[in-house]
């Protein structure tokens, strides 16, 4: 089996044609993922088990009473709880730690008969852009290994990237699925805040946190989320309403009105190729009919700020819980309460997520909540109302998903700063809470994957779906 599948449908035409069992599946993966192990996307690799579970695949395929996801092979991010596994959020802190229940996702993709690989290295606690801060060291881009991966869920990106399996699940913050998936060339999705459960997913920003899949089709995509999406009694925060068929309904998207953000094109900080790509497909996309039109953002300079204030505050929060007590890891110099609290979240953190526990415990603190965690939720609720604003007159918002490729290892900028400004296109729907997507649209002339992103309407997901699958096609 040399080709890599690109989606279910394929994987489930070679099963009935009998080409292939979901074992058969399972071997070749993880003979792809030990072939590109020098990558570091696993952090784990459940191999036997993987094994068992597609021989069990197999069986219900035979007797005919396999769920939707029969014939699926993924991959999880290590931040989602998967019960009996280990889960660590590539930190030191949870070292040794076992989930003892499943997140509902995990559950709800079982339950149709996905298998679950492996769960993959991703940033710590899903903080940052490039994969950098992990406990396990950076994840490497396959279009070249001496590139980051993105972050944060930099590892799941890899492994769909690389073939390691068909499809990954990640979470996204401010951006954390679609931009390791732009650099990684395949499709990233965030769904809407309150679609997909977040019970059993290790908290860094509650209001922000979703999960997403990673794929190389928007079938894939679609159907994942169908999977994974609808109401959940753990989750208070998710919507009620019902679940489309995503998969089923992938329609002609018939002609849309698109604005995209002057800046995106103008601005001196954008790579020249993400600008030449997204010139180029706003022409292309005008020549099929379709209305784009330039859109400026007043909020612009206030989207990163306003994301890092609330998300660091949340962390800070969130994080309070990893004391050398109740998870994980526990310092051995420890000697009374006091110092077990204080020489384990000393050694078990590492130094991104120290920056933003310390920050957001500063923005938080009485003397100046109101000038910087009060403000920044009012900059909040303007940002949503002019976002939604745009999105009563157009259909889509479109942008790159970064100001530029995939930078080198290690020569990302060492003033934090500067690498929270990359963020700038992604945390705008993670702020609103609005659904996006990030499309693999080419390659830059050193090889490198480039992405465009699609911003979407509360729960327009359907229209998402359906105008990516059409883009992407466009492209090809
Ligand atoms: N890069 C952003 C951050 O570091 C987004 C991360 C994420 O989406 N988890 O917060």
């Amino acid at each position: 089996m040399a080709n890599f599948y690109t989606s279910l449908s394929e994987v489930k035409n070679a099963l009935s044609g009998g080409e292939v069992t979901v074992e058969g599946l399972v071997k070749h993966y993880l003979e792809r993922i030990k072939a590109n192990g020098h990558l570091n996307a696993f952090n784990e690799v459940f191999a036997d088990e993987a094994l068992q579970r597609a021989i069990e695949v197999d069986s219900r395929i035979k007797s005919g009473t396999s769920g939707r996801l029969a014939g699926m092979v993924i991959a999880i991010k290590d931040n989602i709880s998967y019960k009996d596994h280990q889960v660590s959020a590539s930190s030191k802190i949870l070292d040794g730690f076992t989930a003892i229940f499943s997140s509902t996702i995990v559950e709800r993709l079982l339950a149709e008969d996905a298998v679950i690989i492996g769960r993959c290295n991703c940033d710590e606690f899903a903080m940052g852009a490039s994969n950098e801060n992990s406990y396990f060291g950076p994840v490497k881009n396959f279009a070249d290994p001496a590139k980051v991966s993105g972050g944060s869920s930099g590892g799941s990106a890899v492994a769909v990237q690389a073939g390691m399996c068909l499809a990954a699940i990640g979470t996204d913050t401010g951006g954390s699925v679609r931009q390791p998936a732009s650099f990684c060339g395949v499709i990233g999705f965030k769904p809407t805040y309150g679609r997909i459960s977040r019970h059993g997913i290790i908290a860094y920003a509650s209001s922000f946190d979703q999960v997403g899949p990673i794929t190389t089709s928007v079938e894939d995509a679609a159907i994942l989320l169908e999977v994974m999406a609808g109401a959940d009694e753990y989750d208070s925060t998710l919507s009620q309403r019902p679940v489309p068929h995503f998969s089923q309904n992938l329609a002609e998207p018939g002609k849309k009105k698109i604005a995209y953000l002057e800046e995106a094109i103008t601005s001196p900080g954008i790579d020249k190729e993400v600008k030449d790509v997204l010139v180029k497909y706003i022409d292309k996309l005008r020549e099929e009919g379709h209305t784009v039109e330039p859109v400026t953002f007043q909020y612009l300079d206030y989207l990163v700020p306003t994301y890092y204030i609330l998300a660091m505050a949340e962390a800070s929060s969130n994080l309070a819980r990893y004391d050398g007590v109740h998870y994980g890891y526990r310092s051995l110099a420890a000697t009374d309460l006091q110092s077990t609290y204080k020489k384990s979240r000393s050694e078990g953190f590492g130094k991104e997520v120290k920056r933003r526990i310390m920050l957001g415990t500063f923005v938080l603190s009485a003397g100046y909540y109101d000038a910087y965690y009060a403000k920044a939720q009012k900059a909040r609720r303007l940002i949503r109302e002019k976002t939604e604003e745009i999105l009563s007159e157009y259909d889509f918002i479109l942008t790159p998903t970064a100001p530029e490729p995939a930078f080198t290892i290690g020569e990302g900028s060492k003033d934090p700063v500067i690498s929270y400004l990359a963020d700038i296109f992604t945390v705008q729907a993670s702020l609103t809470g609005l659904p996006a997507i990030s499309l693999p649209m080419g390659n830059n002339n050193k090889g490198l994957p480039l992405g465009l992103q699609l911003l979407a309407n509360k729960f327009a997901e359907e229209q998402l779906l359906n105008f990516s699958k059409y883009f992407l096609e466009l492209k090809n």
